[in-house]
């Protein structure tokens, strides 16, 4: 479903210079796209489908690539000509809009896609609608998702040694569901916490349970799930006793390895500013990585039993 994402890791090459991607690359335009290192920070970025290209055009004040500059006559969501429409705009990620459009009230909760009419929005969640081009990059097959967490725990198991975390049920829920099993609404102060909550791991006996934020992006779910996976994995074979910086920093630090591993770096750049106790554990972790590596990071964090 996405280029990278089987342990394998077939080669992949750059789509703009074709040359093989052997370490730092981008993941874009729906996630098929891999770009090496040297092409993203060579290239110009089109500020409407954000893909690197050599030729740009200025629309409205922004450099846009030839594919985007072709459609600036066309209203992207009613199909209106644009040529006479003066107001035309360029607007969130999806392209030009004319006048009517931009101003309606629906809009896609993720790229800000106007939809002229209802059933262009997908509800997802009483809080979420989606367009359908962010729909078709977002998590709400229950399949789909566990698919990909048993292939970001195989990644995580070959490449950074993570033991396999057995007895695990995933559930995709809405966002109310999500507070309810996490019971963070309980504890005083959380309100900030509560709004950021992705995702949460529940222990039972010999059971673990995660639960995730239906209608993420895939690079979101792919981050959060992965966050709740490393949670089971030392809810399994770490002591609490470690401290709670250190605790959640773990967390993060694996989901940071992963986005890595698969082009993600928006996420990660997410998750680095988090802020608070959730940072500096971070930071922690990624001191001991420097020093002793990935399985110094995995030791230091199983000795304390
Ligand atoms: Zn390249
Ligand atoms: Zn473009
Ligand atoms: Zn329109
Ligand atoms: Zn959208």
């Amino acid at each position: 479903m996405i280029v990278g994402l089987d342990i394998k890791n077939k080669r992949m090459r750059c789509s703009h210079c074709q040359s093989e991607v052997i370490k730092k690359y981008y993941r874009l335009d729906r996630y098929n796209k891999v770009i090496c290192e040297t092409c993203y920070s060579k290239s110009r970025r089109c500020q409407v489908c954000s893909l690197p290209n050599k030729d740009m055009y200025l629309v409205d004040g922004l450099k846009v690539c030839m594919d985007c500059y072709s459609q600036k006559y066309r209203c992207r969501s009613c199909s209106k000509d644009l040529k006479k429409d003066k107001l035309h705009h360029i607007y969130g990620l999806q392209g030009f809009f004319c006048s009517t459009c931009i101003h309606l009230l629906n809009h896609c909760d993720r790229c800000n896609f106007p939809a002229y009419s209802n059933d262009k929005l997908i509800e997802i969640d009483r809080e979420i609608r989606l367009c359908e081009s962010c729909l078709s990059t977002s998590i709400v097959d229950s399949e789909i998702a566990k698919k990909v967490l048993v292939n970001v725990s195989r990644i995580l198991n070959k490449k950074m040694g993570l033991q396999m975390v057995k007895n695990l049920t995933l559930e995709l829920v809405n966002k109310r569901e999500l507070m309810y099993h996490s019971d963070i609404l309980l504890k005083p102060n959380n309100q900030s916490s509560a709004e950021n909550l992705l995702g949460f791991t529940k222990r039972d006996g010999k059971n673990f349970y995660i639960y995730i934020q239906t209608g993420l992006s895939l690079s979101t779910y792919i981050s959060a799930v992965t966050h709740e996976y490393a949670r089971a994995w030392q809810l399994q074979y770490c002591s609490k006793q470690i401290g709670r910086v250190l605790w959640e920093g773990f967390a993060g630090w694996t989901a940071t390895k992963m986005l890595w591993l698969l082009g993600y770096h928006e996420e990660i750049v997410k998750i680095e500013s988090f802020g608070d106790h959730f940072s500096y554990g971070l930071k922690k972790i990624q001191v001991i990585e420097k020093s002793k590596g990935t399985h110094g990071v995995l030791e230091f964090m199983t000795q304390v039993k």
